[in-house]
């Protein structure tokens, strides 16, 4: 199986194929700016000393400073944070933020923690990476269970660290250390918003349409909460502790009451399933919301639903692009469907520089307008270049980066000046 980078550079390969970008960006693109290993040493509780592995990785400067959150999760390596500032990169481009990439983590199991270990982690953590990031450098953002707690010790730390109050460091803040409104739904909003314009486009009704989400999170659960609310039959969801089904349609509400109360859906009423055969079952709509890779060249031949919004990073592994393009699979790719949580952190980003504060309405309304515009965006130049969406964002997302390289000089640039 190729590393996650290798399928992650697979998809530059396929947009390269119907379009000429400058040798020098697509060099630039080949591997990340700057890359950070750290130890984060951890204090327990009981007086033993843990020290974990860190990571910081700035792909891509030329939009504007990096971008990305930062991940806690036993299997966080430097592959997967490139590869996930890779995708930051792209997800910025495409959606028109003036962001580059960045992505950052540190391989621990959260859930081994308690409170006051996660909060000395988090802040260790921005200990050993302040002189790396920054509000005009590299501005971390929530990741995989990291949430608002996590980055408001995270925007202290620095606060102390730098003795002076920044909070443009890190978005996805408490609404009280200066987050914004509406920046918790972002990525669930911003998800649903996709698959609303496209299917707008294919002049298809929620009604009768059935989908099945894999990971219940953040994203996940409001995703899941504004298709039933539009609609559609939420027939299957699932978390890592597996699945629940209900071919009349879950209730949502009370999935997301078994998941706070008692940690699993699994708790609540339905016919249990198996995570593999979520991915597989006979649904119209079908949204990977949890992690990396979980359609394969192994089942992508067995998934039987006609649409994929990829609300987690790259839960489709390159090796399977085909098998779901030959197969009339329509995918919204994570670089567009996942982007409303980037694009509420932008929205932040530019709060805390104005010191100036927006209300919900407004904020919803400029997700909503940017998400319902990009989509629009991307089908149009889907159907212009007779390619699938994923290869017109890569498209997309490369000239945007082609046209700022351009624009400080390419290697193009310099032998036409010499004649
Ligand atoms: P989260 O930690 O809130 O939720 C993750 C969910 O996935 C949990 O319900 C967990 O139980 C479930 N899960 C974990 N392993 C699983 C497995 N093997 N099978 C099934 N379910 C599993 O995380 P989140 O913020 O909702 O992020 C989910 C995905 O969305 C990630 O890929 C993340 O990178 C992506 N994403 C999140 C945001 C954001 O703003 N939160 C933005 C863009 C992309």
């Amino acid at each position: 199986m190729p590393s996650l980078f290798d399928g992650a550079s697979a998809r530059i390969e396929a947009a390269l194929e119907h379009i000429e970008i400058s040798e020098d960006v697509a060099q630039r693109l080949a591997q990340p700016d700057s890359a950070l290993k750290v130890s984060v040493p951890l204090r327990r509780d009981d007086g033993r000393l843990t020290v974990y592995s860190g990571y910081r990785v700035r792909y891509d400067s030329t939009l504007g400073p990096a971008k990305g959150g930062i991940r806690f999760h036993p299997d966080v390596n430097a592959d997967e944070v490139s590869t996930l500032a890779f995708w930051m990169t792209m997800k910025c481009a495409v959606m028109g933020l003036p962001f580059g990439g960045g992505k950052g983590g540190v391989a621990v199991d959260p859930k081994e923690l308690s409170p006051a270990e996660l909060e000395r982690l988090s802040r260790t953590y921005i200990d050993a990476i302040a002189d790396f990031i920054g509000p005009d450098s590299d501005i971390p953002a929530p990741d995989v269970n990291t949430n608002p707690r996590v980055m408001g010790w995270m925007a202290d730390q620095y606060r102390i660290i730098r003795r002076a109050h920044t909070p443009a460091v890190i978005t996805g803040k408490p609404i009280e250390m200066g987050g914004s409104a509406g920046r918790t739904t972002a990525t669930g909003d911003g998800a649903f918003h996709a698959l609303a314009t496209m299917m707008e486009r294919w002049e298809r009704q929620a009604d009768g349409t059935t989908v099945a989400v894999q990971g219940f999170g953040n994203a996940g659960q409001r995703f899941a909460k504004l298709c039933a609310n539009a609609g559609y039959t939420v027939v299957a969801v699932s978390d890592s502790s597996g699945g629940i089904h209900n071919a009349e349609g879950l209730d949502i509400e009370s999935l997301i009451e078994a998941k706070n109360d008692k940690g699993s859906v699994t708790e609540a009423e339905g016919e249990a399933l198996s995570n593999a055969d979520l991915i597989t079952m006979e649904v119209d709509v079908l949204a990977p919301a949890a992690l990396e890779s979980v359609i394969t060249a192994d089942n992508a031949e067995d998934v039987s639903a006609g649409v994929i919004v990829e609300i987690a990073n790259g839960p489709i592994a390159s090796e399977a692009d085909a098998t779901l393009i030959d197969n009339g699979v329509a995918v919204l790719p994570d670089i567009l469907a996942n982007a409303g949580g980037v694009t509420v952190s932008y929205f932040e980003w530019v709060q805390n520089r104005q010191a100036w504060y927006w209300d919900a309405e407004t904020v919803a309304r400029r997700l909503e307008d940017r998400m319902v515009g990009a989509t629009r965006a991307l089908a149009d130049r889907a159907k212009d270049e007779h390619v699938d969406l994923r290869t017109a964002a890569y498209i997309m997302a490369l000239e945007k980066i082609d046209r700022a390289a351009a624009a400080v000089g390419t290697t193009e640039f310099f032998r036409a000046r010499q004649g």
